[in-house]
């Protein structure tokens, strides 16, 4: 058996004793989480968020790619989110390489040029949470009274260290 039909098999055991039908789409709490896709980080758990009250948008680093504003403007416009976190976390993977390492491996491994893709990887852990918070801030697409606030998470003690506070 795959991994893939194991999760099949637990969804059949989820469904059974499913119970929140009912559940409005716009989040409960108005809060919108963008974070990194690292599989030790579990934003619900470490944020005390239940099924309903946010939406967290994920991708390799949590950057505030066009895609992931293009997520926060839907969040906000459409489903009246108006609490914006960033959070990045400690040993993340996209301090480990760059775009130039990346882009290299994949010509020598596919032969297709890949250097029109920026994975956005960054050095600087604490100033790559501070640029996505001012490029969310600066998006003219979303609410000018949205808080935006910047943190980083630490994979070894599960502790969320406040860095950027609202204006
Ligand atoms: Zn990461």
């Amino acid at each position: 058996m795959s991994a893939t039909d194991e999760l099949v098999q637990a969804n059949a055991q989820y469904a059974e004793s499913f119970n929140e039908a009912n559940l409005p789409a716009p989040p409960a709490r108005h809060i919108a989480v963008l974070t990194c896709m690292d599989a030790r980080l579990h934003p619900e758990k470490f944020l005390g968020l239940n099924v309903g009250d946010a939406h967290v948008i994920r991708n390799a680093g949590g950057r505030a790619s066009d895609d992931a504003l293009r997520s926060l403007i839907i969040s906000s416009q459409l489903l009246g989110t108006r609490e914006f976190l960033v959070i990045h976390h400690t040993d993340c993977g996209m301090l480990t390489f760059s775009n130039h390492d990346l882009q290299d491996k994949l010509r020598q491994e596919t032969g297709v040029d890949a250097e029109f893709i920026n994975f956005l990887p960054f050095s600087d852990l604490e100033q790559s949470v501070r640029d996505d918070v001012q490029r969310i801030r600066r998006n003219p697409f979303l609410p000018g009274n949205a808080s935006v606030r910047g943190f980083v998470y630490d994979v070894r003690n599960g502790r969320l260290t406040p860095l950027v506070e609202e204006q």
